[in-house]
């Protein structure tokens, strides 16, 4: 059994842990070693730490400080690894801990982080998924049932000062562009809520000066929430200091491939059996400047799905250019009006689908807006119209879609379905909130640009990827 290098108590802050951190700057200590060739387990937070419950209420996802998040465990220094070398990192296993087998989805409230369907759920909304083997299910989705492919949204290595510098620069002054902007273009460096590991004084004041934050992916990785990216995968990591400075965290159950509320996938703790490696002056050898993920070499089989198609028209029937954005918040709101009419709820229609967009070709097909949801209706056991005559039984949704959140306050009854629970406290019959996947991260254009252009990087990378 592999030693486990970073453990967590889940009945204790994250704050109280050093070996975790919650910003990406070059002077976090490294909190332990291990050799080229070592395999190890690492535990980690959820992304926000614990701070959202296995409850009934909403009210932690409207009330979360964002500037807390996301909780990573690391940085893990690797002997021998230089700038300008590639750290070989294979993901062996990962899994869920046997004290916490749940996760959850969350909306975001327009106020407090938004997300990609936010004018159309503009409230605070959170879905619990209870984890058994390769399954999840939702007492807040009632009918729905899928199988998940856990992975890391967030694992890479430590910029060095002279990346850090370069990131906070065209950060601020993209931000600079629209400083009043809500939400923010993007996240700034914020010293009160940042936890800088073992960083004692001066060290630890530059770190919660100065340090990124965990939001967007960048050139050292970061939070490229790949939802692939499960048992089996390797990632080629950038080195820029000493020992790179390996950290992980945010663990999902399962994602779409947008992350549409927001907290778009089923968040969850759990661990990560990794081993790692290094390739001496990689970077310049294979001239790469991001990562480079080859993901497992067994992909979920899914092949029984309808596909919606959104176009570059919007809501209010006008036509866009070229505009992915608007095509795919169409094809969402397509699927989520769909599902509505087998007894689910909008909200509840929402964290079903949030899922998988499928690029289906190459760029000049996004002129046709060709963004689409995917989601497998299980045919054999009656799928949704089984839902709908309050039989029991699971639709079996797949993971391509993955499920995201949903309401936790205050689902909607819908005539004759599932019995859906009325939840305690939070706000009345409304359901909103959201997240895009990117949207959820999109803080702003650059974040789109990322999104956009993800898939194409990932063709290069692997013909068998084109899909995401
Ligand atoms: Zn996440």
């Amino acid at each position: 059994m592999a030693k486990t290098l970073i453990e967590i108590d889940l009945s204790q802050s994250p704050y109280k842990n050093e070996a975790i951190h919650n910003r990406w700057h070059p002077d976090i200590p490294i909190i332990a070693w291990v050799k080229p060739g070592d395999d190890f387990i690492v535990q980690t937070y959820d992304w926000t730490g614990g701070f959202i419950k296995n409850d009934e209420s909403a009210d932690d996802v409207r009330d979360i400080d964002l500037t807390i998040v996301h909780f990573l465990s690391g940085p893990i220094g690797v002997t021998g690894a230089e700038p300008g070398d590639l750290l070989v990192v294979d993901l062996l296993d990962v899994g869920a801990l046997p004290e916490s087998l749940w996760g959850f989805n969350g909306f975001f409230s327009k106020q407090n982080g938004g997300g990609f369907l936010t004018d159309h759920f503009p409230l605070a909304q959170k879905s619990i998924w209870d984890i058994s083997g390769l399954y999840t299910h939702s007492r807040h989705v009632p009918g729905v049932r899928f199988a998940g492919l856990i992975h890391p949204g967030l694992i890479g290595c430590l910029p060095d000062q002279k990346l850090l510098d370069t990131w906070n620069k065209r950060e601020l002054d993209f931000i600079a562009t629209n400083p009043n902007r809500v939400p923010p273009l993007a996240a700034p460096p914020f010293g009160a809520t940042a936890h800088c590991g073992t960083a004692k004084g001066d060290v630890r004041a530059k770190v919660a000066a100065e340090g990124a934050r965990t939001v967007p992916p960048r050139e050292h990785g970061g939070n490229c929430d790949i939802k692939d990216l499960s048992r089996g995968s390797k990632i080629y990591f950038p080195v820029y200091v000493k020992g790179g400075g390996l950290s992980m965290g945010d663990l999902h159950f399962s994602q779409g491939d947008g992350e549409i509320t927001f907290c778009g996938a089923i968040e969850m703790a759990g661990w990560l059996h990794i081993k790692v490696d290094i390739i001496k002056d990689g970077m310049a050898k294979y001239g790469i400047k991001n990562p480079i993920f080859k993901p497992s070499p067994i992909t979920p089989t899914y092949n029984n799905y309808l596909i919606f198609e959104g176009i570059s028209v919007d809501e209010w029937g006008k036509q866009h250019y070229l505009d992915v954005h608007v095509a795919y918040r169409q094809a969402c709101l397509n699927a989520i009006e769909y599902l509505t009419k087998f007894g689910y709820s909008k909200a509840q229609a929402y964290a079903i689908l949030l899922g998988r967009r499928r690029y289906s070709q190459c760029l000049r097909d996004l002129v046709a807006a060709d963004r689409h949801l995917r989601f497998r209706c299980h045919a054999e056991c009656g799928g949704a119209d089984q839902a709908r005559h309050g039989r029991s039984g699971h639709t079996d949704v797949s993971g391509q879609i993955t499920a995201i959140g949903v309401a936790s306050a205050g689902l909607r009854r819908r005539s004759g379905s599932f019995h859906i629970e009325h939840l305690k406290g939070g706000p009345p019959c409304r359901f909103t909130s959201t997240c895009a996947t990117t949207a959820a991260r999109s803080r702003g254009r650059e974040r789109w640009r990322n999104m956009i252009c993800r898939p194409i990087v990932r063709n290069a990378v692997s013909a068998r990827h084109a899909s995401c």
